[in-house]
């Protein structure tokens, strides 16, 4: 029997939205085939339990790749055109437009994020995501070489195949997205296997790929746990390839998996300990307007976070009270509230995880500049924290910690930054301010990150590429590169006239 959906109601606006509970698999929503294992989704903002829904097993996603299979063989791979791939997407992006404040509010609901900012920042670029590789649908095609008159040889760039998707919490929509809309771009089939944490957008989502009318087994959802379903479809002998977003341990088990299993493809964008440098002629109250949101934007929560802060010493002073007033006039709450900037972390492992990195901070003597502090009451909530004077070793300066907690240290000159800025095992982005042209050329050549941003942070686009350098992954999602990802390049020779002389 399939499993029932349930019915939510959003106590900030009124709005009841239903949630399927079951795992999509062939257009339906299924309960599993061998297991009666849940997972429990809560609001990270009141702590309050929201549903529960199935839990894929590794019998389930033995079932989900099957589909998928079946269906690249038969409706979707070599069997559809561009044209209709491209229709379909457009209609996907469609509704998405259409259902973007429910959706936005079933994000908050499970993220914590502030409902704005997943209306119009997630979603909007998610669907910006999906017109832009619906654009591409028709338009992948290989190279011709000819080069004497009895040889052809041609390209063809043919989807890769079945493809594991296995993506994190912070950006549950948006990596949703940035995964599917290439994948289906290319005419690939997907197994989406959300985060435990937040898997009830997924599932909405999957609704929408309904009724925009792509076949079944095309995309599936199978919510589960990362040691269960994310572990299965790393090793699975029929996946084709696995692109995964989340932390630097887990790429590291995904890639053993598959190198273990068949050597399927693999693409991974993991975590960063991103530098992010303020050089003295920059406009200053612009680039503590950047510093701050390279921190604080998703709570933190974000894999290009520019959690370590460079300043210039001649500046260091000034730019420390104006970076103080910009995190401090930001409205940390409730994602449901009008003036929410940020929200919560995500959960509980998350919020204790977070505050070791800031009593570890304390211990090892940074000094706090603001924040540091528990506040009482329900919710995984973190305030802007801000530690001056953090030494190269420190544990906070070190390692990824996900929340919104800041080291900032001083510098004298561009070299020693430079230095200081490459001294991390990751590569993700980097940041720098200066008014200095030719400065801003030298130093963004010298940053070994796979972004750059000069003169702002964090802002990307879907025709611009986005990936690691180091630890901090492998290949490239968006642009026209994110393509090469999801396709396999079959080279034909084709004889139309020389004759093999024999013996040869
Ligand atoms: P994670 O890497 O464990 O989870 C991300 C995804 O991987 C989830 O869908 C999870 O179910 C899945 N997963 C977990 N174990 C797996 C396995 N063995 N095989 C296949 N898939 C598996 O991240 P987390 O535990 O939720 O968070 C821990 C830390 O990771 C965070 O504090 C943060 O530092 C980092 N992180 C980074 C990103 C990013 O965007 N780079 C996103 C989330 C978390």
């Amino acid at each position: 029997m399939s499993p029932a959906p349930v019915e939510i109601t959003v106590s900030a606006t009124g709005r009841k939205i239903t949630v399927p509970t079951g795992l999509f698999i062939n257009n339906e929503f299924v309960a599993s085939v061998d297991s009666k294992e849940t997972i429990q989704t809560v609001n990270p903002a009141t702590e309050e339990v929201i549903c529960s829904i199935v839990a894929a097993s590794a019998a389930d996603i033995d079932v989900a790749v099957a589909a998928a299979r079946k269906a690249f063989q038969t409706t979707w791979g070599k069997n559809v055109t561009g044209f209709e791939r491209s229709r379909l997407i457009n209609k996907l992006a469609d509704l998405m437009e259409r259902d973007a404040q429910e959706l936005a509010e079933l994000e908050t609901l499970n993220n914590g994020k502030p409902v704005r900012v997943a209306r119009d920042f997630d979603i909007g670029d998610s669907i910006q995501c999906l017109r832009y590789y619906a654009g591409w649908a028709d338009k992948i095609t290989g190279e011709a070489s000819i080069d004497n008159k009895t040889k052809f040889a041609f390209t063809r760039h043919d989807p890769i195949g079945v493809c594991g998707q296995i993506i994190p919490w912070n950006y549950p929509i948006n990596m949703w997205a940035w995964k599917v809309a290439p994948a289906l771009a290319c005419s690939c089939t997907i197994v989406m296997k959300p985060s435990e944490l937040t898997p009830l957008t997924a599932l909405k989502l999957s609704e929408l790929v309904v009724e925009a009318g792509f076949p079944p087994g095309v995309l599936n959802t199978v919510p589960s746990y990362g040691s269960v379903g994310g572990a299965a479809l790393s090793s699975h002998l029929d996946v084709d390839k696995v692109a995964f977003t989340g932390s630097t341990l887990t790429g590291r088990k995904i890639m053993e998996a598959a190198a273990k299993s068949n050597l399927k493809k693999v693409s991974l964008e993991l975590g960063g300990k991103s530098p992010h440098i303020v050089f003295e002629s920059a406009d200053l109250d612009q680039a503590a307007n950047w510093a701050a949101l390279g921190i604080l934007y998703n709570t933190g929560q974000d894999c290009t976070a520019g959690s370590r802060l460079f300043v210039q010493d001649t500046i260091y002073d000034k730019f420390i009270e104006l970076l103080a007033q910009k995190a401090q006039a930001l409205t940390i709450s409730d994602g449901f509230a009008e003036a929410a900037s940020g929200g919560p972390v995500v959960s509980k492992t998350q919020y204790d995880r977070v505050w070791s990195y800031i009593e570890s901070g304390k211990a090892e003597g940074a000094k706090l500049l603001i924040g540091g502090q528990k506040r009482p009451g329900k919710g995984f909530f973190v305030d802007p924290t801000i530690f001056t004077d953090v030494k190269p070793t420190m544990k906070i300066v070190k390692e990824e910690i996900f929340g919104p907690v800041l080291s900032l240290a001083k510098f004298h000159s561009e070299e020693e930054v430079i230095a200081l800025a490459n001294d991390t095992s990751y590569g993700l982005g980097a940041g720098l301010h200066s008014k200095d042209a030719n400065q801003c050329m030298r130093v963004s050549s010298a940053l070994e990150a796979g972004t750059v941003w000069v003169n702002q942070y964090n802002m990307l686009n879907n025709n611009v590429p986005f990936g690691g350098k180091k630890q901090s992954g492998i290949g490239r999602e968006l642009g026209s590169y994110a393509l090469e990802e999801y396709t396999s390049i079959k080279a034909v020779h084709w004889n139309f006239g020389e004759k093999l002389d024999w013996p040869f």
